[in-house]
């Protein structure tokens, strides 16, 4: 069996031993009684890393699109307004569900690699009567961090249910759900939860709840329905599982552990973590003399960078990082992405992973033709580490 390149992309990232551990157990059936107690133990745990004690999980088959299209399929329906805060490429993806679901959109946007005033939000939200607004947390096309809490106070003073795309942030970046107002906010394991990819995981506040059983039109996805997987999620928790459709039991078991271990370092030191990471990464960058797609490092993500290519440099630094041994990915924003690249820091990211990747970085910018002292990056990571 080969040795796999080193996970620096955003998302899917590297497992731990434990996690890859539960992966490898006997298959058990869904109505298992110890699969019972992992299931239960995942929403209960899910409550603790979003910082929402009164919220519903829903833990379901299906990746993060899934779950972005279960927060629109139960909240939204034909006729409803929502306001979409437009921070690049999954924020467009939400507010085509939007469409599809019926929804009248109205956007907020701004330049790339940077987020709407707060006052143009405002502005927004003050003209019209929205259902619903929603927010890319973090932006991983760009890296653009967007300030939640702010924006969900606004959401808040003007009636309209905050729903957040956490899927780049949650596990890394700060986020309180309950006591920032947020409605809903949801994720998929493989990114900073530090799971395989295959769950979409969403939690619905008290509000969104009562918003969801007002509805006076039936959602429009089985699959997708809360009516579904209410009953199943309560059943789980309170010990007793039931059916509606086959849970993804490996790697719910899998995303529990992982869920333990996140828990384990508490959310407070982990946020800590993920921004000293991405500190040490950025001092990395600048002594390479490579440049930020993000404006403004208020709205600078701590769970990646998005990093221009120096000039004659061009995409095939991807490929040439790639067989330094680590991984990291290309530009995504449509119009930009030729111009950048991604690197993943969240999860189980450590100064040993960080320096291997600048390491490995660097000597495919010298191969490119760059020009930096040897030894920078790598330099410029142990000083801010130190
Ligand atoms: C990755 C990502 C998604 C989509 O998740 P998939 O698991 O790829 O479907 C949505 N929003 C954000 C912010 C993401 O980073």
């Amino acid at each position: 069996m080969s040795t796999p390149n080193l996970l620096m992309i955003p998302g899917p990232i590297g497992l731990s031993p434990d996690v890859l551990r539960a992966l490898s157990e006997p298959q058990r059936g869904h109505l298992d009684p110890v699969f019972m107690q992992r299931f239960q133990s995942t929403i209960k745990r899910l409550r603790d890393v979003f910082l929402a004690p009164t919220a519903q999980p829903f833990v379901i088959a299906g990746s993060g699109t899934l779950a972005m299209e279960m927060s629109v399929a139960n909240l939204v329906q034909p006729g409803d307004k929502a306001l979409v805060v437009n921070t690049g490429y999954f924020s467009d993806r939400i507010a085509t569900m939007l469409e599809l679901h019926g929804a009248a959109v109205t956007h907020v946007r701004c330049e790339p690699g940077d987020a709407p005033p707060l006052d143009e939000v405002e502005k927004a939200l003050s003209s019209t009567r929205f259902k619903v607004m929603t927010v890319t947390h973090v932006d991983t096309s760009t890296a653009v961090l967007a300030p939640v809490q702010a924006l969900a106070k606004l959401a808040r003073a003007h009636g309209a249910l905050c729903i957040v795309d956490g899927v780049c942030s949650v596990g890394g970046e700060a986020l309180e759900m309950d006591a920032w107002g947020v409605d809903v906010a949801f994720t998929a394991s493989q990114k900073a939860l530090g799971a395989p990819p295959g769950l979409a995981v969403l939690l619905a506040g008290p509000r969104a709840m009562e918003a969801w059983k007002a509805r006076t039109k039936p959602v429009a996805a089985m699959y997708l329905d809360f009516a579904q997987w209410l009953p199943i999620h309560q059943a789980y928790e309170a010990g007793t599982p039931s059916y509606f459709a086959t849970p993804a039991v490996n790697l719910i078991s899998a995303l529990d552990v992982s869920l333990g271990e996140l828990l384990g370092e508490t959310m407070p030191v982990r946020v800590a973590r993920h921004q000293k990471l991405a500190h040490a990464a950025r001092a990395a960058w600048s002594a390479l003399g490579l440049e930020l797609l993000t404006k403004r490092s208020e709205v600078t993500a701590h769970t990646l960078s998005a990093v221009k290519y120096p000039a004659g440099v061009d995409a095939s630094l991807v490929k040439h990082v790639g067989a330094q041994g680590v991984n990291i990915a290309g530009g995504l924003h449509p119009v930009l992405k030729a111009t950048y690249f991604r690197v993943g820091h969240m999860g189980s990211t450590n100064a040993g992973t960080l320096l291997e990747t600048v390491g490995a970085l660097e000597r495919a910018l010298k191969t490119a033709g760059h020009r930096f002292d040897a030894g920078a990056g790598v330099t410029a990571v142990q000083r801010a580490l130190a």
